[in-house]
């Protein structure tokens, strides 16, 4: 079976920037499960998976543009300190969500002085040219109801997703739910 519109795959990666430095990764028991053809993945990511099969290696490179945008120096934005809850911490580096009133968007502190707060809005892969290097293993059929939600469900089908109306919530909420 090969990867197309509509097929589930399991994909191990390493994406590393420019210096070799790993910038994300998935091996072993975790990998990264994905439905084709929906835009689970960066348009430029699945073009180059289309029809591969398991154990299919491939590399690639994209340039920013083709992967989370080019830095916008327009997206660093100085925040009063006291529009922030009190309750957060406010430190160099720190990832935080803040609504600007287009929705919650996740920022980066750059800056931090007495009063304000310099916010980062750009995506933190953003302005990176991107290097891939991804093996496929494993490749299956999608569910009617993966298709449906346009998203996978594990790698048995079975797996629910916070905003499917069937969810449970089973206190496990540390980290495995970032946008991929
Ligand atoms: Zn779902």
């Amino acid at each position: 079976m090969k990867i197309a519109n509509d097929v589930v795959a399991a994909l191990a990666y390493t994406l590393t920037n420019d210096e070799g430095e790993v910038m994300d990764e998935a091996s072993g028991e975790d990998l990264l499960w994905y439905l084709h053809g929906h835009e689970n993945l960066l348009p430029a990511v699945e073009g180059n998976l289309l029809g591969l099969g398991v154990g299919d290696h491939v590399k690639f490179t994209l340039e920013a543009h083709e992967g989370y945008g080019d830095r916008d120096e327009a997206n660093v934005l100085p925040i009063d300190r006291d529009m922030l809850p009190p309750e957060m911490p406010v430190e160099l580096g720190e990832e935080l969500l803040i609504d600007l009133g287009d929705g919650p968007q996740i920022c980066t502190i750059v800056e931090v002085t007495e009063t304000q707060a310099m916010v980062d809005l750009n995506h933190p892969m953003a302005g990176f040219r991107l290097h891939f290097d991804i093996t496929v293993q494993t490749v299956r059929e999608a569910f009617a109801e993966e298709i449906e939600h346009g998203h996978v469900h594990g790698a048995d089908g079975t797996e629910m997703h916070e905003d499917d109306e069937e969810y449970e919530d089973e206190g496990d909420d540390e980290g495995d739910d970032e946008q991929k």
